[in-house]
């Protein structure tokens, strides 16, 4: 597959996140003033408003064709920008969990990690939209418990799919490219990497000796995400093909409504110029409790 080599600017910044204490937009705008992301003017598109004086702003260039996730403040924004243009961005979120009581509360730290049984539905929201998705600034994305749990609150685009599914490992492996990056496997391993678990039996919780309540979690895999919103794509009616949509700079931004998790992965997929023809590096800024 071709992709576009990541150059000195995106490999300085892929590991670096911008952590803001004190004057947020201020210190956001020196971080990314800093040479090597002058090369990418751009994203100055991504800058955000802090919301609270206690938050942190952050941000981070996603490696082409791989994963990224993060825990947005409730109620605050994020920003998702195509730095090169027609690059898919595949976006899932699960709530995290929430109602777990526990005798001793320095051990809540596990199970705040721990995704709860509520997550975003591509169905659902199709179904709250009325047949009008995808949503337009204004509109939410929605879970499987019917619940607002994302708001698009501005949109360059407008152009996106909540039809096809992230590809995936056995998708790929039929068109013969083992081993090739995936948007499911790259939504795993990034939620791994993240310390999310994932929360398999429901809303069970069992209690133990000394009074802490547990539920069962392990490591995501791939086939454990959900469908997901496919941020840029232009695939109307389920046509696959190479049709223009995003330009360099272009962004959509949100708002987390409820405390969750969200995984986005630069989609790897690049046959029949789907993505350009070409896997490129995206940009988020989000807003961390
Ligand atoms: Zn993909």
């Amino acid at each position: 597959m071709t992709r576009r080599q990541p150059g000195p600017a995106q490999q300085a910044s892929q590991d670096s996140d911008h952590s803001v204490h004190a004057c947020a937009r201020t210190r956001l705008e020196r971080d990314l003033t800093q040479p090597e992301i002058q090369q990418q003017p751009f994203f100055w598109a991504s800058l955000l408003q802090r919301s609270s004086p206690t938050s942190k702003l952050r941000s981070r260039i996603i490696p082409a064709g791989h994963g990224f996730a993060f825990v947005p403040a409730p109620q605050t924004n994020f920003r998702v920008v195509d730095l090169h243009g027609q690059q898919v961005v595949d976006l899932m979120a699960w709530c995290l969990a929430s109602n777990l009581q526990t005798a001793h509360p320095s051990k809540i730290t596990a199970a705040t990690t721990t995704t709860d049984a509520e997550h975003f539905s591509a169905s659902y929201t199709r179904y709250n939209l009325g047949g009008s998705a995808p949503p337009i600034a204004g509109e939410c994305l929605y879970t499987n418990h019917d619940r607002a749990m994302i708001k698009v609150v501005a949109d360059k685009v407008k152009c996106h799919d909540m039809l096809f599914m992230a590809c995936n490992p056995s998708f790929y492996a039929k068109k013969g490219l083992i081993g090739q990056r995936s948007c499911a496997a790259n939504i795993a391993e990034a939620l791994n990497e993240a310390g999310i678990l994932l929360r398999f039996e429901g809303d069970k919780a069992t209690q133990t000796d000394d009074g802490d309540l547990q539920v069962a979690t392990r490591p995501f895999n791939w086939w454990d995400v959900h469908d997901p919103f496919n941020v840029f794509q232009n695939t109307p009616y389920y046509s696959l093909k190479a049709l223009e949509c995003s330009r360099k700079g272009d962004w959509i931004e949100f708002q987390a409504l409820l405390r969750c998790v969200v995984a986005l992965s630069s989609c790897p997929y690049d046959q029949d110029g789907f993505n350009g023809g070409e896997i490129t590096d995206v940009g988020i800024v989000w807003e961390e409790e």
